[in-house]
């Protein structure tokens, strides 16, 4: 089972930590939205960032600083996120809202249709070149 950016996915905790999403015993169950895919080049196994709200409790969640070499969007500086890989991963929660990702840089926009370009990418000419992240 693979997510895409705009997901929502179920995690489970004990004691605020995300265990193993087939583990049998757990506290909460809790719908995190996906922003970012990365590929870790040696594993070729994609890992998602988690956008956590703020009342939400993660303990292994950290704060998102202007530092991002993630390419993760700079609106998250200043939020929390954690990383976690796919069998961290429980299922998919509600459906993602309607829209799509850029074919650019794979942010998701809301109420897009297929293939569009989103207006960051069509504004900056730096974005050009970005490859697509799915
Ligand atoms: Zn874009």
């Amino acid at each position: 089972m693979t997510y895409d950016i705009g997901d929502h996915v179920i995690v489970r905790t004990v004691s605020g930590f995300i265990v193993s999403g087939r583990t049998e015993v757990w506290d909460d169950e809790i719908e995190l939205s996906v922003v970012k895919k990365i590929m870790w080049s040696e594993t070729e196994v994609y890992e998602y960032v988690l956008f956590v709200p703020c009342h939400v409790l993660i303990k292994s969640s950290t704060l998102m600083d202007s530092r991002n070499k993630l390419g993760i969007p700079q609106k998250f500086v200043g939020e929390h996120i954690v990383i976690v890989k796919p069998q961290y991963i429980t299922r998919l929660g509600r459906q993602r809202a309607d829209g799509n990702n850029c074919a650019n840089c794979g942010d998701f926009c809301n109420y897009a249709t297929e293939g569009f370009t989103c207006y960051s990418c069509r504004t900056n000419p730096y974005r050009q070149k970005m490859r697509p992240q799915k």
